[in-house]
């Protein structure tokens, strides 16, 4: 999936709140080893960056998403 050219993909959603059950969702924003992409590659706007980055710290605290990919 290219995000490089995407305007930010929750805004084009109306999403304002990321839901961090949604691991599916946040995977997409995770790189084959599990972290979590910069900016540059997610094409976030610096609001939702923040919220993913917190959602996904969420996820993985209560283990829907791996700190660490094989
Ligand atoms: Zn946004």
């Amino acid at each position: 999936m290219n995000l490089d050219s995407m305007p930010c993909y929750f805004c084009q959603r109306n999403i304002k709140e990321i839901d961090f059950r949604e691991a599916k969702t946040l995977e997409i924003f995770t790189s084959a080893a599990g972290k979590i992409k910069v900016r540059k590659k997610t094409g976030l706007c610096s609001y939702h960056q923040r919220r993913l980055t917190q959602a996904i710290k969420r996820a993985r605290f209560l283990a829907l998403l791996p700190y660490l990919k094989r």
